[in-house]
């Protein structure tokens, strides 16, 4: 049976779900294409839904452990970790979030087609579950089919003992000890989750730094946070191979001194990045090739090579955020609309759920010191706060970089608590072009997290600090 749609949307993460809603709501008939039987895709299912239930939980269970005894809090008895419970209540919160997709398909009226999408021509797809074929025609298609883990040589994922986010989001049970590669996101972020439970965890990273793409001050500081749970951090190591020997893992590593050195461990959870996933697509019966890293590439509008087939997301180049899927999703079908949306690249916040959290925006101090770009900074500590004191949050720091002539704000750097939420009013800021002076003028709530920003602003125009 062929079926005709308007636009079709192959993939329904947050890229596919955003943009599918959006072009119903501009009232055109939509299709959205999934393989697995749940919507939402990476985001939902196995990427930041469920990671920030497991970090929330892991955060209330080691401030239970460790900071309770200062509030006055007393509890009597054993503080003790269900680890069933601990995973059951992040399936059920993905739970909320599907039935919610399901919900916001039936009400915008948005054809589901369970099964992998395969190109067959430019303008047809087919679909396929088991015995069941489905043909869908279109008069625009949108690729937003994701990414998958990456690994390195030497390291085989074999999803028992080396494994990657998806299988150490769900564990059969509590780890004793776990040897994560990579200390990006996905290794910081997991890191915290395990180690707050007491399983003993290594992360090992190849370049000098935490979460090297981000400003370096912030990977600095987060060293020095996660070292106090007790994580042992290798920077500068390289990871030469990883054996599963039945009940743990070995892996070899060249450590900063250049000797190869060894560890055992139960888990081995490779954090290497992500890459783009069209596997199964038949890409090249639409006329479409793929880059060597395997990302589709797309211009300015979002349109592939073919012009009525788009692409969006983790798929396509720029950071693998659900943010920037959701925000191309609706640039894609406001885009075919007519209309002329804008998306700005340089100002999509980047945020890792660690507790102290870290949130930027903008410029880092190492590319404008690479692009010869004069700044001026300011940085205010928590520990100067009153709300952060108040919460016995003071680890962290906001850090201000602006223009020396007109005050620009060029780039906003935090780690502190709910930097992830604090971090929305500089990218308003920074969008409509304020300056540090209009930003230190307003007025901030007291006693807020936010105050630190006012700070950081004052001392950056050169003015001093005033609050506490
Ligand atoms: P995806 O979410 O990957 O969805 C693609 C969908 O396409 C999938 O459902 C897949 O099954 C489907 N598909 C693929 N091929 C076909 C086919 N041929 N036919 C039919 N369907 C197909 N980002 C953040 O912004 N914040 C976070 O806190 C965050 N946390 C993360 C934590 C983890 C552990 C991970 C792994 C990722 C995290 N991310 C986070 C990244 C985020 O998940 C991705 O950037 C986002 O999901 C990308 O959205 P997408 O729509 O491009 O693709
Ligand atoms: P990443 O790119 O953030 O980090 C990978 C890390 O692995 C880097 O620090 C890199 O230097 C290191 N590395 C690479 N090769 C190595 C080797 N041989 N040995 C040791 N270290 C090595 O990738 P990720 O953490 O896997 O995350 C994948 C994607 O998912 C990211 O692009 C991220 O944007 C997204 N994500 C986002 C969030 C969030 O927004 N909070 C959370 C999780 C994931």
């Amino acid at each position: 049976m062929e079926k005709k749609y308007d636009i079709i949307f192959i993939g329904s993460g947050p890229g596919g779900y955003t943009g599918a809603i959006r072009a119903a709501q501009l009232g055109y008939n939509v299709a959205i294409i999934e393989k697995y039987d749940v919507l939402g895709g990476t985001c939902t299912n196995v990427g930041c839904i469920p990671a920030k239930a497991l970090l929330d939980s892991t955060e209330h269970f080691h401030q239970a452990k460790e900071q309770f005894k200062t509030h006055g809090i007393e509890l009597n008895g054993e503080i003790s970790l269900n680890f069933t419970q601990f995973l059951k209540r992040k399936t059920e919160v993905i739970g909320q979030n599907t039935a919610g997709l399901n919900y916001l398909m039936r009400k915008n009226k948005i054809n589901v087609h369970r099964g992998t999408g395969s190109f067959v021509d430019a303008s047809t797809i087919k679909v396929s579950e088991g015995e069941t074929e489905n043909t869908l025609t279109g008069k625009y298609f949108v690729i937003c089919t994701g990414s998958k883990p990456s690994t390195i040589p030497g390291v085989i994922i074999d999803k028992k003992r080396i494994i990657t986010s998806t299988e150490g989001l769900s564990l059969p049970s509590q780890p004793r000890s776990m040897v994560i590669i990579g200390g990006g996101v996905i290794g910081v972020e997991l890191a915290s989750v395990f180690a707050r439970i007491g399983t003993e965890v290594t992360i090992i990273e190849y370049t000098d730094s935490l979460i090297p793409t981000m400003d370096r001050e912030l990977g600095k500081a987060l060293f020095k946070t996660l070292g106090k749970l007790n994580i042992r951090i290798l920077l500068k190591s390289k990871v030469q191979s990883a054996s599963n020997t039945g009940s743990s893992v070995a892996i070899k590593y060249i450590d900063t001194e250049s000797n190869e050195q060894e560890i055992t461990t139960e888990y081995c959870l490779v954090a290497v990045g992500r890459s783009a996933y069209t596997k199964g697509l038949n890409l090249e019966a639409a006329g479409i090739t793929t880059q060597k890293n395997g990302k589709v590439t797309v211009n300015a509008q979002l349109q592939t090579v073919v012009p009525h087939i788009y692409a969006i997301g983790d798929v396509i180049d720029g950071p693998m955020l659900a943010h920037k899927a959701e925000d191309e999703g609706t640039f894609v079908a406001e885009t075919i609309n007519g209309q002329k949306p804008h998306i700005n690249y340089n100002l999509i916040p980047s945020v890792v759920y660690t507790w102290p959290e870290v949130a930027s925006v903008g410029q880092t101090e190492e590319q404008l010191k690479a692009q010869g770009i004069e700044y001026k900074f300011g940085k205010f500590p928590f520990s100067a706060s009153a709300r952060a004191r108040a919460a016995m949050d003071t680890d962290g720091f906001a850090k201000v970089l602006i223009s020396p002539k007109y005050g620009e704000v060029l780039g906003v750097h935090i780690i502190g608590p709910r930097a992830a939420d604090v971090i929305a009013q500089c990218v308003i800021g920074m969008e409509y072009e304020v300056t540090a002076e209009d930003m230190y003028r307003i007025s901030y709530a007291h006693p807020t997290y936010s105050e630190v920003l006012k700070d950081a602003y004052l001392i950056a125009s050169g003015q001093g600090a005033i609050n506490i």
